[in-house]
């Protein structure tokens, strides 16, 4: 019989995920709200429910034999009600644990990883992190004085953050001296987390998989973000890996991320965000779900980050992941989806009879493939495009950052 997987969330990750268990030869439920949700499409069945809606998380949970989520948000309670009755196998403690950046970095800091200095805001005189209806009855001048104190102890340049519901920068400002203070008091409606700026070198990200007894993680990919959403990914990179092998910080950083998974105890996937500065990695945020930044790993690795995840579902063994050979990752946003579009074009003209493609206007937002030797392109099918919002990505193997800048950067917006 042929296993089925859930998955909570039809975005691009839910798309991917549905591709890699086909190839397992899996079948696949969705569920999400939008009805034209990207991973619809390769759904073999599908669920159209809100992420709080008991009654469609259920009916997913029973079509399924095993689920997952790629949607971080679905409430904790909820998950803890399904988390009794179905076979959610990654179990809803990374989720639960991901939900509140204080959470989230009180645990990294329990379990051996270094944070940058944070401290949560709001706070009642004792210094316990207010509740959501408390930081609501705040006055606009004691928002400012709260963050007033806390900046004074951090100093500058720190970044406020909401603790809960932020993604791609949004939800968070960046405090560079007093004249930001007013606006960003503004954020302490809610309960916040003020944190120091790190004045990074570079950022990365550690993907892991892990069955309970063996861990595997993926090359670890540096990732260049702009207007707080990612950019690029490379691999490898100078910082972390030489001679297509991992350096000492490159190694110290693998092995706490995994003692980190493990001491935990999480089950399935883990990606986790650093800052690196020097031969030191600051613990930044983590995602039980595939990563963006590991996109590359389908056409960069042997296996990649939603292979393994499906593995781990289905209970078969762990791959480790190599390298094939060097790669970038670059993010198709809405303003970049005509670029992609013309590449496609450009690689399906005179494809064959019956093919029609002159222009970037002939290609739909729908498509997966080679586009030309080396050059991956992956749009999602997302029916509404818009400045900033993810509508595909593109992998180039082998590819160069310095390569990448001279030959095809200037392509994009
Ligand atoms: P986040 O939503 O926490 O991942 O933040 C989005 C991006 O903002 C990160 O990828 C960093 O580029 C930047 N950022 C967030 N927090 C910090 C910090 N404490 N220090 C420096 N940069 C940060």
């Amino acid at each position: 019989m042929r296993k089925r997987i859930g998955i909570i969330g039809g975005g691009q990750l839910g798309l991917m995920i549905a591709q890699a268990a086909h190839r397992l030869d899996a079948s696949v439920v969705v569920l999400d709200p939008a009805s034209d949700a990207p991973a619809f499409a390769e759904a073999d069945a599908r669920v159209v429910g809100a992420f709080d809606d008991i009654d469609a998380l259920e009916r997913l949970c029973e079509a399924s034999d095993v689920v997952t989520y790629e949607f971080e948000n679905v409430p904790g309670d909820i998950l803890r009600h399904l988390e009794g009755k179905y076979n959610i196998k990654q179990g809803i403690a990374p989720l639960f644990d991901s939900q509140d950046r204080l959470r989230e970095k009180d645990n990294a800091r329990k379990h051996g990883l270094d944070t940058p200095a944070y401290t949560p805001l709001p706070v009642v005189k004792d210094g316990t992190p207010m509740e959501e209806k408390e930081c609501q009855a705040l006055t606009p001048q004691e928002r400012m004085i709260q963050l007033g104190f806390a900046v004074g102890r951090m100093g500058f340049p720190c970044v406020l953050k909401t603790r809960t519901l932020g993604y791609d920068g949004h939800g968070q400002v960046v405090i560079s001296g007093f004249e930001d203070i007013g606006k960003a008091s503004e954020l302490l409606s809610v309960p916040c987390i003020l944190e120091e700026k790190v004045d990074f070198d570079f950022e990365a990200s550690v993907i892991m998989v892990c069955n309970g007894q063996d861990i595997i993680h993926f090359p670890v990919a540096r990732n260049i973000h702009r207007d707080g959403i990612l950019d690029l990914s490379v691999v490898p990179t100078s910082g972390l890996q030489r001679d297509g092998r991992e350096n000492d910080t490159c190694r110290r950083m693998t092995s706490a991320c995994e003692n980190f998974m493990k001491s935990c105890g999480y089950r399935g996937i883990l990606a986790i965000e650093l800052f690196v500065r020097g031969d030191r990695f600051y613990f930044n945020e983590m995602a039980p779900r595939p990563h963006n930044s590991g996109h590359y790993t389908i056409e960069g690795c042997t296996t990649s980050q939603y292979s393994e995840l499906c593995h781990f579902l289905l209970d078969m063994p762990l791959r480790k992941p190599e390298l094939i050979a060097p790669t970038v990752m670059k993010n198709i946003l809405g303003q970049d989806l005509d670029s992609a579009k013309d590449i496609v074009a450009e690689s399906l003209r005179g494809a064959g009879p019956g093919i029609e493609v002159s222009s970037s206007s002939d290609v739909v937002n729908a498509f997966c493939g080679e586009a030309g030797k080396g050059v991956y392109v992956h749009l999602y099918g997302k029916t509404q495009s818009r400045p900033k919002r993810k509508m595909g990505h593109m992998t180039f193997v082998p590819m160069t950052l310095d390569r990448f800048y001279s030959e095809w950067a200037s392509r994009f917006v």
